[in-house]
């Protein structure tokens, strides 16, 4: 364990009646990882390691620098990059999808490796053994299981994957009780997106949205097992994922799973996500630790200053700053950054036991509710559904849209929101957050009602905002007045009136 800093400096000056010495705040009160671009293969500048105090290591490169130096550091990418990573311009998407668009057959939609192919999963857990291997990984804060991880690039929409490995292990996640919810028994086959759109039905819809939660599942289950695999080697250590895009119908990583399994973790500021991490961890199911990365080539001196110090309230333990180049260019923001981090540092060290985490009122999550959404949508996308790239979703999607206007909207009326998965919800979820909202909240199982029903007679209550509980997981439609009894009749749509 590094020494903490500040701990040292008050030794000297005790008892003596002197000025006050300005003692540095301990690193450890808001650990702050500068990212190397630059000096990928080489230890950072004293100057640069300054700024922030910490770095981090890439697979099995020497941290030997960082420890001599006291430094807080990560190993970044245990498993390595590109597998869980994939990227919009390679040949292993681009090829898949030309061949798609062309035969529209659904069979040429095999990701590129195959998370399900146990060759790939043993590849991923020998670099991870790779990157925890040197003997100063002991000095490590935590091991990052990857960065933007996701089934397709930054969780665009494309129907992967459909290799006889996922077509297997959508068999095993059925027989395992993964598709009750969305009535799927064993031998059903998932829906594609073309054959929904062409011709709905209820069991389509069904099929398609369980086959958006089984891949969700075979990457939170890949990164559990390697989770698994890594405190096996390296007792102790604790494990994280950063560069969180957020779910989207067709990828991202599925946030209850992770949350409740790993120790650190860094959602982009995306949809909802910093605050449903952080409303994961009031309710005990959530990381211990909440990074942000910050990316300096999107600020300026007084953007980098407002955005550090309102940090100091939010549930946010650490950053990540991209990058080393960005300080040499520009060493305003290296002089921002220090001087602001030794203020954020000196805030949290004076009140390290304070609750940041949302209470009061919250969003109700659904990623099913999120998915259906993304349907409407291309129903009516003359272009084509596989054109809706997740940026663009982010920014224009009706769902997208409402969810991060209504989260504005609470935090301008002085509220500190969260956001909850359906499974969260109970009587006893009242004691911290009293409202929920539920915004186009179109997919709610009949079992999800009940929680609502417990959580309205509880005495908390439910703001409906758009239509709601339409539909059931497995595509059937449900009737206006099966959900009104106790519920909707409680609630009030402010948006809609
Ligand atoms: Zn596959």
């Amino acid at each position: 364990m590094r020494p903490a800093i500040g701990a040292l400096m008050v030794l000297a000056p005790l008892g003596l009646q002197t000025s006050p010495i300005e003692v540095p705040p301990p690193v450890d009160a808001f650990p702050a990882y500068l990212w190397r671009l630059d000096h990928r293969d080489e230890p950072l500048p004293q100057q640069l390691l300054n700024a922030t105090g910490g770095s981090h290591v890439e697979r099995a490169g020497t941290a030997a620098w960082l420890v001599e130096r006291g430094a807080p550091f990560y190993v970044g990418h245990g498993p390595g990059r590109n597998t869980l990573h994939p990227e919009r311009d390679s040949l292993e998407v681009r090829f898949p999808l030309a061949r798609f668009g062309a035969t529209r057959d659904e069979g040429e939609l095999v990701r590129t490796p195959c998370l399900s192919d146990p060759q790939t999963r043993a590849d991923l857990r020998a670099a991870l053994a790779a990157s925890l291997a040197p003997d100063d990984r002991v000095a490590a804060d935590f091991v990052s299981l990857g960065d933007e991880v996701s089934i397709t690039p930054y969780g665009d929409p494309i129907d992967f994957c459909h290799s006889a490995h996922c077509d297997a292990a959508f068999q095993r996640w059925i027989a395992g009780g993964g598709g009750e919810r969305y009535g799927l028994s064993p031998g059903a086959r998932r829906c594609s997106t073309d054959a929904l759109l062409s011709s709905p039905t209820p069991r389509k819809l069904g099929a398609w949205l369980g086959g958006r939660a089984f891949q969700r599942a075979v990457l939170s289950d890949l990164l559990l097992e390697l989770a698994e695999h890594s405190r096996a080697l390296r007792p102790g250590l604790a494990v994280g994922v950063l560069g969180l895009v957020g779910e989207t119908a067709f990828g991202g990583v599925d946030l209850e799973a992770v949350a409740a399994a790993l120790e650190v973790l860094e959602p982009y500021r995306v949809a909802d996500a910093v605050e449903r991490c952080a409303s994961l961890r009031a309710l005990g199911r959530g990381p211990a630790t909440i990074l942000e990365t910050i990316f300096l080539d999107q600020q300026d001196p007084d953007s980098l200053r407002a955005h550090l110090r309102g940090l100091v309230g939010a549930p946010v333990d650490g950053v990540v700053v991209w990058c080393d180049r960005d300080l040499t260019s520009a060493p305003e923001l290296r002089v921002v950054l220090e001087q602001e981090l030794t203020s954020l540092r000196r805030a949290r060290a004076a009140q390290p036991e304070r609750d940041r985490d949302p209470r009061g009122v919250a969003l109700l999550h659904s990623d099913d509710s999120l998915a259906h959404a993304f349907l409407r949508e291309a129903r009516g996308d003359r272009l084509g559904w596989t054109r809706r790239l997740a940026g663009l979703q982010e920014r224009e999607g009706h769902h997208e849209v409402r969810r991060r206007e209504a989260l504005e909207q609470l935090r301008q009326a002085g509220e500190h929101p969260g956001s909850i998965p359906l499974d969260a919800v109970d009587g006893a979820l009242v004691a911290r957050f009293g409202r929920l909202v539920a915004v186009d909240l179109t997919v709610v199982s009949d079992a999800e009602l009940d929680r609502l029903r417990a959580f309205v007679a509880a005495g908390g209550e439910l703001e409906v905002r758009g239509p709601f509980a339409e539909l059931r997981p497995d595509g059937t439609r449900r009737a206006r007045s099966e959900t009104a009894g106790g519920l909707v009749a409680s609630s009030v749509d402010r948006s809609n009136p």
